[in-house]
């Protein structure tokens, strides 16, 4: 991943923290320095595309539409996971399609129903945001959320999302540093992670 990519990737974190503390895009979020961002990053490298990886085993279609898929009494971490959905150069994409599953506290899937399923649409700044869980480990793999993601009218990107110093990362036979996600354990813990499709 090139320098020019985590530069990206910070710049739409504080993106994000705006749009959490209701300001809208054309507003420029401040750094913690006071340094103000530009309003288009760069970053028009196609290798800065969203990975593709296997669905595995346990999706499920038709998933509910909704952002919070942590319930009530639910063991597990909260955990919000949001950012945006950009085409190569950086535009958002508003009502992109963002589907995602995963693990319980306990490592295991709901194959019969849609616990911990869900979609949602983007947003018009390209921002999804959901409220989960950090998904619990199962033999064989790191810890992982499953997502897909797509625009409207366009092909569907499947992929895994990460998270950083997971222990089990290193000897995961499909991890993918690209497919990290940027944590932050505010008030809140929240994974980020901007999925970049290929389309115009
Ligand atoms: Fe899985």
């Amino acid at each position: 991943m090139p320098p020019i990519a985590g530069t990206r990737r910070r710049f739409l974190g504080g993106l994000v923290t705006a749009g959490i503390a209701g300001l809208s895009l054309p507003v420029l979020p401040r750094l913690a320095s006071g340094q103000e961002l530009p309003l288009t990053p760069a970053c028009d490298d196609e290798d800065d595309i969203t990975l593709a990886q296997t669905e595995g085993p346990y999706f499920t279609p038709d998933s509910p539409e909704r952002a919070v898929l942590r319930e009530e009494g639910m063991p597990g971490t909260p955990i919000v996971l949001t950012g945006f959905v950009l085409t190569p150069t950086c535009r958002p994409i508003p009502r992109a399609l963002v589907d995602l599953w995963h693990a319980n506290d306990a490592g295991e899937y709901d194959n019969d129903g849609y616990r911990l399923r869900g979609h949602q649409f983007t947003d018009a700044d390209g921002r999804y945001r959901f409220e989960t869980i950090v998904p619990g480990l199962y033999p064989g793999r790191t810890r992982h959320f499953h997502a897909k993601f797509q625009a409207p009218g366009e092909p569907v990107l499947t992929t895994q999302l990460y998270f950083p110093d997971e222990p089990g990362n290193e000897s995961d036979r499909i991890f993918d540093a690209a497919l990290l996600l940027d944590i932050d354990l505010g008030p809140e813990k929240t994974g980020r992670y901007n999925a970049v499709l290929d389309v115009a």
